[in-house]
């Protein structure tokens, strides 16, 4: 019976106790993409296997041992996507959006599915913001996704993230840098885990991402990219830096960030915090310049990262940063008696046709219960509807916040309601129709810095 009730390991529900956040992260990062001309980008949640063991890379952890793989019923190798930039990229090669002017600027929320071994901020299906810009070799594009990222961190309200940059290169330099790895790993082959052992001759950088602490140590102690660094990658890098330090973003050059899928070339960063665990890294990314060759396009110099969702919802819990929750009923027409019910549920509909959240009695329940109801709901203001009120045509409208009653005519509810929003954005308190002002200020601080 467990099948039925509990869900598949590494997944997560979101329940209505927690969509509110959701929402909240979505429309932060849609909107901040926005501000630096993206736009969004659908795509399938299952491609062919081919693209990702192509883009992400035969050597990968990801293609090796987390892929969602499966024959579909015409016999088609089909894979759920781990991550968002195979598919993003395939569809701006399939619309060859790149006829649109480049760069493409593109943002995409999806979920992502790898096999991997469930635990805090890892979960084997997972969600995650990206943006991809296809179509610039120029370093300011490196310079700003980086912000860009950060510009979500700080519309959050989230501190103490580190930068970490990186440099790894072009084909050309790293040619030279993978002898002197293997080189390096070869004299220790003795020590390294058996995957990295598989790693040594095919993809020697690889086992700089190794998560085994024996591996690890060793890849401490490795050659440096930085110091293979062919003179135009040398000169991309330097002017990656000094656009972020133009921007006043504070970053450190971590040489043994590699990224753990094959495509990247040249800068390579991450977002690491040490508040949520082992699972750190909150968003990562990097250029990925030999990509879109690799899936027979035109040579299409591209960049773009990925941001954990749910990592970032564990950061804000970690940094105590509240998110607004959806706004309680404005009203609650509670009904006594059949024909009151009716006129009850009539109202309430005309209520939301203007814009307001409504509800009235659905589950046959006595006034008691009824009014138990719409307070557990927190609704702003209630109305009791009986014989009298519709043989008058008046009934109470009761402000919750204060227990103030007013009667007015069932006739000029809705302009009631009208008046109730005024008074309120008047007063800067509990407005109804709208957001009450603690929402409203912590969302005018998340969305824009905060004029409220
Ligand atoms: P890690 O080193 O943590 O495995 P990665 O290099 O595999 O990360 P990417 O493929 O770059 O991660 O994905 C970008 C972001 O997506 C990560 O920085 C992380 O925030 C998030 N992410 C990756 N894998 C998972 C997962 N299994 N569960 C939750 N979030 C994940
Ligand atoms: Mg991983």
């Amino acid at each position: 019976m467990a099948l039925l009730t509990k869900a598949p390991r590494g997944t997560q529900d979101v329940t209505p106790r927690d969509s509110h956040k959701w929402h909240c992260i979505e429309r932060v990062t849609a909107e901040v993409a926005g501000h630096y001309g993206y736009r969004e980008i659908r795509t399938p949640v299952f491609e062919h296997t081919e693209l990702f063991q192509r883009s992400v890379g035969e050597t990968t952890d990801v293609v090796q041992k987390e892929m969602y793989t499966f024959e579909d019923k015409g016999g088609r190798s089909i894979t759920l996507r781990p991550e968002g930039t195979a598919g993003a990229a395939r569809a701006m090669l399939e619309h060859a959006l790149y006829n649109d002017g480049l760069p493409v600027k593109v943002w995409y929320q999806t979920s992502c599915y790898r096999y991997e071994k469930p635990q805090a901020g890892r979960l084997r299906e997972f969600h995650q913001f990206g943006v991809e810009c296809f179509g610039t070799p120029d370093p300011a594009a490196d310079a700003e996704i980086i912000c860009l990222a950060n510009s979500i961190f700080d519309h959050l309200g989230v501190e103490g993230l580190k930068l970490e940059i990186n440099s790894i290169g072009c084909p050309t330099c790293r040619a030279e840098y993978h002898k002197a790895l293997h080189a390096y790993f070869a004299d220790r082959s003795g020590e390294l885990c058996e995957t990295c052992l598989g790693r040594l001759d095919r993809n020697p950088m690889r086992i700089l991402d190794c998560k085994s602490p024996v591996c690890s140590k060793i890849a401490a102690g490795a050659p440096s990219m930085l110091d293979y660094l062919c003179d135009d990658c040398k000169a991309h890098f330097e002017k990656v830096k000094a656009y972020l330090t133009a921007s006043g973003l504070n970053y450190t050059v971590n040489p043994t960030i590699v990224r753990g899928l094959d495509y990247y070339t040249r800068t390579v960063f991450e977002f690491v915090s040490t508040q949520i665990g082992a699972q750190g890294t909150v968003c990562g990314g990097g250029r990925y310049d030999g990509l879109i060759d690799e899936l027979g396009g035109a040579h299409t110099p591209s960049l773009g990262f990925g941001m954990g969702m749910e990592r970032l919802l564990l950061l804000l819990d970690a940094q105590g940063i509240t998110l607004p929750e959806e706004e309680p009923c404005d009203l609650y027409i509670a009904g006594l008696g059949a024909r009151a019910q009716v006129e009850a549920f009539a109202l309430t509909q005309k209520a939301r046709a203007e814009g307001f959240s409504a509800e009235c009695d659905i589950a046959g329940r006595s006034l008691k219960a009824q009014m138990k109801y719409a307070n557990k709901i927190g609704a702003k203001f209630t109305m009791v509807l009986g014989d009298n009120e519709l043989d008058q045509g008046v009934a109470k409208l009761k402000n919750m916040a204060n227990g103030e009653q007013r009667e007015i005519r069932l006739a000029d509810l809705i302009a009631s309601l009208y008046d109730a929003r005024f008074a309120a954005a008047l007063d800067g308190i509990s407005a109804i129709g709208g957001m009450d002002e603690s929402t409203a200020a912590a969302l005018g601080k998340m969305m824009l810095g905060g004029n409220t």
